[in-house]
């Protein structure tokens, strides 16, 4: 499955607006969950892969990324949206 496909997969049973999402850096993106749990997320720039400071990313390899990422993705996505459009 492609990330895309993985993408909507997540968008659908995760709503990345059940996150707080914070911009924190170039790419990098702050998640805080309802209970409080929060998490770092870098996505990919350069030569550097994309990382999150969860423990589902941790135990993950190979191209595979947890939702947070996928959700930073979307995140960022709306932020360019909102931050181009005039
Ligand atoms: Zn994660």
């Amino acid at each position: 499955m492609n990330l895309d496909a993985q993408a909507k997969r997540w968008r659908r049973s995760l709503d990345v607006r059940r996150y707080r999402w914070r911009r924190v850096g170039d790419r990098r993106w702050r998640c805080e969950k309802p209970d409080g749990t929060a998490y770092t997320v870098n996505l990919a720039a350069g030569d550097r892969p994309a990382s999150c400071t969860c423990p589902d990313a941790y135990y993950r390899g190979d191209g595979q990324v947890c939702k947070h990422i996928l959700c930073a993705r979307e995140a960022e996505r709306r932020w360019l949206l909102s931050h181009t459009a005039k």
